[in-house]
């Protein structure tokens, strides 16, 4: 098998997480804070906020920002559905802003006023937020996809352009924790409602004894252990070495595939002069997607759509969305496909992915004439 995504495991990130076995803390002791420094410090924020996964992180910028019941929050509908789940959570109500064709990121002139924006950096390609024409009250960066890119202002996560900035450490991620999230900020007063939200709402009063909290605000249990911020702190030694080898096999996709001579594929948009793609992902665009995508999972290639549009979700059958309203969103949801990225894809497998997507995009255009200038068969 070889997937479109998966973690890179070395025996120093072993090492660390057997350390932390053998020590005093196995949640929220030194390897927490190590953690949470060496990301601020990474992405040029003053703060960094961790938890036990990205969605909790979500959810916790959506209640420290204020958003609640009758607040409205907009977000790409081309995402994971935690970008929009993180919204209701704390009752507020979701729409969505059509993505740019140049970027497939949601069109930041096209948000309109509402009370938070969720911007995604869908694939690892920055959304550019200075192209913003109203300002929401709270902006979110969802940088699940984007540990490791930057933009012309920096690093993505120095939340130039934002209040808050989520990243995730699932392992198809930029670097993982098994489970893990962090929120990066500028805001002390952002970083310790966050705080308090992820363990109880619980606040110290120690001038009436040492013991004494207090729980003013609603809060959960979304801690990260020292367990898996260990491995997450190993594992940011090796972010840049990543980000550089998906790069790498990116350029590759795209040379082999742009000189194909019959077309029939469309590749992802690249970052533009002056800023970097982490290259979470890989989408290409594909006539017939169901052809080339059995046609490699026939040969045990692991292949995925990122994403069903969030609205089209039964969940948001009530955010009464006409698909018609999302061009862009639709054309690229009806021919998507993500190819295997990841570093320890070797270039022997590449060479399997690429000979096979080339094999069933070619054997479409035999068997049928295939105008691959309007894909629009929505399976
Ligand atoms: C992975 C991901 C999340 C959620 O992160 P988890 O750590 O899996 O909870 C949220 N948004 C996007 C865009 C993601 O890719």
């Amino acid at each position: 098998m070889i997937p479109y995504g998966r973690q890179s495991i070395d025996e120093d990130d072993i090492a660390a997480v057997v350390q932390v076995l053998r020590s005093d803390w196995l949640t929220q002791g030194p390897a927490v804070a190590n953690f949470e420094a060496g990301i601020a410090e990474r992405v040029d924020a003053k703060y960094a906020v961790s938890f036990a996964n990205g969605t909790a992180a979500l959810h916790a910028a959506m209640a420290a920002g204020g958003i609640g019941p009758k607040h409205h929050v907009l977000t790409s509908p081309l995402s994971f559905v935690a970008s929009a789940n993180c919204a209701r959570y704390v009752g507020a109500s979701v729409g969505f802003v059509d993505i740019d064709p140049s970027t497939w990121n949601l069109d930041p002139r096209a948000v309109t006023q509402c009370d938070a924006l969720v911007a995604v950096h869908y694939a690892g390609l920055p959304c550019e937020l200075e192209g913003l024409k109203v300002r929401p009250r709270v902006i979110i960066e969802d940088a699940c996809h984007a540990l490791g890119a930057r933009t012309a202002a920096g690093p993505v996560g120095n939340c130039a352009y934002s209040d808050m900035t989520v990243f995730s450490f699932h392992p198809v991620k930029s670097i993982t924790c098994g489970e893990g999230g962090v929120v990066t900020t500028n805001s002390l007063e952002l970083a310790e409602s966050m705080r308090r939200f992820r363990s109880h709402g619980t606040v110290a009063k120690p001038q009436y004894g040492g013991w004494y909290y207090e729980v003013e605000t609603l809060g959960f249990n979304y801690r990260l252990t020292d367990l898996q911020a260990a491995l997450g702190l190993s594992q940011l030694d090796k972010l840049a070495t990543f980000v550089a080898m998906r790069n790498a096999l990116a350029d590759r996709y795209r040379r082999v595939f742009r000189d194909l001579s019959n077309g029939g594929i469309v590749l992802p948009p690249a970052a533009a002069p002056g800023s970097k793609h982490a290259y979470h992902l890989f989408p290409i665009l594909v006539s017939q997607r169901r052809n080339v995508y059995d046609a490699l999972r026939a040969r045990d290639i692991g292949t995925q759509v990122h994403y069903v549009p969030i609205y089209r979700h039964p969940l948001y059958a009530d955010s009464f969305v006409n698909p018609l309203d999302f061009p862009f969103t639709e054309h690229v949801y009806s021919g998507i496909l993500s190819l295997p990225l990841h570093p320890t894809l070797t270039r022997g497998e590449q060479d399997i992915v690429i000979e096979t997507v080339i094999e069933a995009v070619q054997s479409n255009s035999n068997r049928a004439e295939v105008d691959t200038s309007a894909i629009n068969n929505a399976a």
